[in-house]
C-alpha cells in the first residue's frame, strides 16, 4: 500500500485542497515552492499509462483550474506540472500524481533539457510504432 493510498483511506492526513469522486489534490509535504501542489486520482495505479480513461478524464479536466488555484494563492505567473513514472524517471510514489509547481523568484523546478535533432527517418518509423500502438 502506498503512501498515497493511505492518504485516500484518511490513514494518514494531508492538507486538502481539492476533491470528488476520482480526482484528489492537496500539498505536498516537501514543496519544492511555496504552494506546491499534488493531484492524484482515487483509482490506484502506479503509473499514467495504466490508468482508466474515466481517471485521466477526470484528472485532465480539473487540472487547470487547480492550476488556476495554485496561481491566485501564490502569485505565480509561472508553474510546471511533472508527472514521473518509474524510479529510474525519479518517481519515489508508486501511484500516480501530478504535481502542480509554481515558479516563483526565489524557488521552483529546475529542469534539465538535453535537447537533440530529430532524425527523418526516426521519426517515420517512431510515427509508424506510435501509430500502430495508438490503434491496437
Ligand atoms: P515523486 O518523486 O514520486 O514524483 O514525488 C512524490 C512526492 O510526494 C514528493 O514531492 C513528496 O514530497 C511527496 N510526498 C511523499 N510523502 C508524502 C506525504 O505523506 N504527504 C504529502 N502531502 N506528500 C508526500
Amino acid at each position: 500500500m502506498t503512501i498515497f493510498a493511505k492518504i485516500l483511506s484518511g490513514e494518514i492526513p494531508c492538507h486538502r485542497v481539492y476533491e470528488d469522486a476520482h480526482v484528489l489534490a492537496f500539498l505536498d509535504i516537501g514543496p519544492v515552492s511555496d504552494g506546491h501542489l499534488l493531484v492524484i486520482p482515487k483509482e490506484a495505479k502506479a503509473h499514467l499509462h495504466e490508468l482508466s480513461d474515466d481517471s485521466a478524464a477526470a484528472i485532465g479536466r480539473v487540472l487547470p483550474r487547480l492550476a488556476r488555484a495554485v496561481m491566485a494563492a501564490t502569485g505565480a505567473t509561472a508553474y510546471n506540472i511533472l508527472q514521473n513514472n518509474g524510479a529510474a524517471a525519479h518517481q519515489a510514489v508508486m501511484h500516480v500524481h501530478f504535481h502542480i509547481i509554481p515558479k516563483l523568484a526565489s524557488a521552483g523546478l529546475g529542469v534539465g533539457w538535453n535537447a537533440g535533432k530529430l532524425d527523418g527517418a526516426r521519426a517515420q518509423e517512431l510515427v509508424a510504432s506510435m501509430q500502430a500502438a495508438m490503434n491496437r
